[in-house]
């Protein structure tokens, strides 16, 4: 049998690849048109940044890490998300010393070990946005419309926003602790109790049906928010209305880590099944100083990409017309002159900024018009022995069928004055 992909892989091939680059560049748009800037961090890190960055009790850094140890004996992890490697990399070029906030965006492959299904996978691609060193609810806001607006640019309409805070400071140790004496009377698996001691929230996360039908009556951040918490949330909510941003409170929205601070976060979409969250973000006020670094309070998010394009086939809008017209000009050249004039003419319509391919491996007119047709392109120039001698060549419109002779010097400009419109 020939090699396959890993299990929890695939490969993006034409004309689905395509509609991937158009969805990163789709949902890249808006936070380039608002001052972030691109970051590229290594696909690799020392373990121990997830390790702190993430958090031990996350199903990331329990269980879900392609951790190995390199020649030189150092742990190395694929990395699971972006975020950690952002902040690792403003303190160590010491960005934080410069205007705030530092604005970033990346957009790259994420690794996790995790069950692989649809919509859930062991390879696959984030577009994040982090704005680091500023607490101000205009900040919270305006990523939330970033990333609205991103799914809003490639037509989708099912994508709702579910909003929520898990306070900060001065009001979460009292809702930690209430959380806790509520999770410790649930009849809960072993695993499961640990976490209430390590990271309560966090078992509000828990999907199993069975864990979420005892959390009904669990007690809700909302109810235990300080006054400067719920001023900041009430401030972020009245601008995302102001926006025309449509948002759900879910009280029961959590991230589940402890340097995660009030704005929480989650894009989904309904057409997904059981995978449905398509982004998710939020503020982590104390990552920085996990880290090691100064009190850096930011807030960011992630967005999925292989899942928005899910949504898109889901709302019937990645279709066949987003493959259509690979290249506007098809060459066809017919013997061994005519090839070489043809890799030429190629060469010359492409540099004039025209999508050009034409015939390969001596095919005849037949098999190589049936290339014309598959194409895509408008315009086939078809050139044989004949039309060398006469120093022209066929320019077919293979829409309409029609033919006509253009003058071998004349092509470039005939089909550039053709194809503009
Ligand atoms: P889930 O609850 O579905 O596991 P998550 O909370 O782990 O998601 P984040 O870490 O917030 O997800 O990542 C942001 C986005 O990245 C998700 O909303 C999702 O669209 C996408 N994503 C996360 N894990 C995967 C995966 N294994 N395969 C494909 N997309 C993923
Ligand atoms: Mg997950």
């Amino acid at each position: 049998m020939t090699l396959q992909a890993p299990k929890g892989t695939f490969d993006w091939l034409p004309p689905r690849s395509e509609q991937a680059l158009a969805v990163r560049e789709a949902l890249t748009a808006p936070v380039r048109r608002a001052g972030y800037g691109y970051i590229e961090t290594p696909v690799f890190e020392d373990t121990a940044l997830f390790v702190r960055g993430v958090g031990e009790s996350t199903d990331i850094v329990s269980k879900e890490m392609y951790t190995f140890e390199d020649k030189g004996g150092r742990s190395l992890t694929l990395r699971p998300e972006g975020t950690a490697s952002v902040v690792r990399s403003v303190l160590q070029h010491g960005l934080h010393n410069g205007q705030l906030p530092v604005k970033l965006w990346y957009s790259g492959s994420q690794f996790r070990y995790e069950r692989a299904q649809k919509g859930r996978y062991r390879h696959f691609w984030q577009i994040g946005a982090e704005a680091l060193g500023a607490e101000d609810p205009a900040l919270d806001a305006e990523l939330i419309v970033l990333a609205a607006d991103g799914y809003a640019g490639l037509g989708l309409t099912g994508v709702r926003l579910l909003l929520n805070t898990l306070g900060d400071k001065e009001c979460r140790p009292g809702y930690r602790t209430a959380l806790q004496d509520f999770l410790r009377a649930l009849d809960l698996d072993e695993p499961t109790r640990q976490r209430i001691e390590i990271n309560p929230l966090r078992v509000l996360d828990d999907k199993r049906p069975e864990v979420q039908a005892q959390l009904a009556g669990a007690p809700l951040v909302v109810d235990h928010l300080c006054e400067a918490c719920k001023a900041y949330h009430e401030e972020v909510r009245s601008l995302l209305t102001a926006a025309g941003v449509a948002y759900t409170d879910d009280p029961r929205l959590v991230r589940g880590l402890d340097y995660y601070t009030r704005t929480t976060f989650e894009f989904v979409h309904d057409g997904l099944g059981s995978q449905s969250a398509v982004g998710g973000g939020g503020r982590y006020d104390g990552l920085s100083e996990m880290l090691g670094g100064p009190a850096l309070p930011s807030v960011g998010w992630a967005l999925g990409v292989d899942r928005t394009l899910l949504a898109m086939e889901a709302e019937g809008l990645a279709g066949a017309e987003t493959a259509e017209s690979r290249v506007q000009v098809y060459g066809v050249p017919l013997g061994e002159e005519a090839r070489r004039r043809m890799f030429l003419l190629m060469t010359e319509l492409r540099r004039a900024g025209l999508d050009a391919d034409m015939s390969f491996g001596g095919k005849g007119v037949k098999g190589a018009m049936k290339g014309a047709d598959r194409s895509g392109a408008s315009y086939a120039v078809i050139l044989g022995e004949r039309d060398i001698a006469a120093g022209s060549a066929q320019v077919k419109d293979l829409a309409s069928g029609d033919q006509t002779a253009v003058p071998l010097a004349e092509i470039v400009t005939t089909l550039k004055e053709r194809l503009k419109k």
